[in-house]
């Protein structure tokens, strides 16, 4: 350390005369060398310290994104997702705003592991996460809630409005061909806020409704966005080309 202090300093000196055009260093001007020195290190040890910074702050970054992100869909995880949820709960009661939750699980998926293998299974998720994120428009968030289920939180938005990006979402999924010519669909539950309720409770909503969707044969949208608690859902099925509503009984 003292070395290089002595090393440093001898550094500074030789660079004082060259800048001064002398090869001595003149004892009137010694005030003027000291203060010559320590600006110039002062000016090292703040680029030092900035860099350091930089450095830190990229490393916090990736280390923040990492423990948002779910490794293999690089989708948001099941943490971001419920962090950004309470958000944008808190946001829709200050402003009385909508806000609606989609939780979708693709369908018969274990067929496909045991048909393909974990691997291609794998693939498919990876898949099925892209059409998730062509089909969401800019304000929503889409997260793997884990497995092969996935959720859309759909910021100033009424349910009526999620089942038009949902319907998009559900003929994507099932017109597109993955990897190994494997296609697959999904079936969507579908709840939006109430006064005094919390994320969890809305989000057990929008999975009842899903496994309402499933009950009723997939490839669906259950949407029980309405108010009050009984049967008021709509449903949203397929038909040969496009999906077709009806009011659940
Ligand atoms: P349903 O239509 O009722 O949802 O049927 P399903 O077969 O999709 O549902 P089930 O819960 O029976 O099976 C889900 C399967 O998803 C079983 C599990 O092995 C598989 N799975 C969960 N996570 C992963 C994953 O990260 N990778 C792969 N390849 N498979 C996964
Ligand atoms: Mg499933
Ligand atoms: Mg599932």
């Amino acid at each position: 350390m003292y070395k290089t202090m002595v090393l440093m300093a001898n550094f500074l000196m030789i660079g004082y005369a060259n800048a001064h055009h002398t090869a001595e260093v003149d004892t009137s001007s010694i005030h003027h060398m000291i203060h010559w020195m320590l600006t110039t290190l002062f000016g090292i040890i703040t680029a030092i310290i900035l860099v350091i910074y930089r450095r830190q702050r990229s490393k916090l970054k990736v280390l923040t994104e990492l423990a948002l992100t779910d490794d293999l869909t690089k989708l948001n995880n099941r943490r971001s997702l419920f962090a950004r949820a309470n958000e944008e709960m808190s946001i829709a009661k200050r402003k009385g705003q909508h806000l609606t939750v989609a939780v979708c699980d693709i369908d018969h998926f274990k067929s496909v592991n045991d048909t393909y293998g974990h691997d291609v299974g794998d693939d498919v998720l990876r898949h099925v996460a892209d059409i998730f994120r062509e089909n969401v428009r800019a304000g929503d968030f889409v997260g793997r809630l884990g497995g092969e289920e996935f959720a859309i939180l759909l910021p100033d938005t009424t349910g009526e409005q999620a089942n038009v990006l949902l319907e998009r979402l559900l003929i994507s999924m099932r017109e597109s061909v993955g990897c190994n010519n494997i296609t697959v669909t999904i079936s969507a539950g579908v709840s939006s806020n109430r006064p005094d309720e919390d994320f969890i409770s809305m989000l057990k909503r929008a999975d009842n409704a899903l496994y309402r969707a499933k009950d009723a044969g997939r490839d669906r949208i259950v949407d029980c966005s309405c108010d009050t608690e009984i049967n008021c859902c709509t449903h949203v099925g397929p038909t040969t080309e496009k999906l077709k509503k009806e009011i659940v009984v």
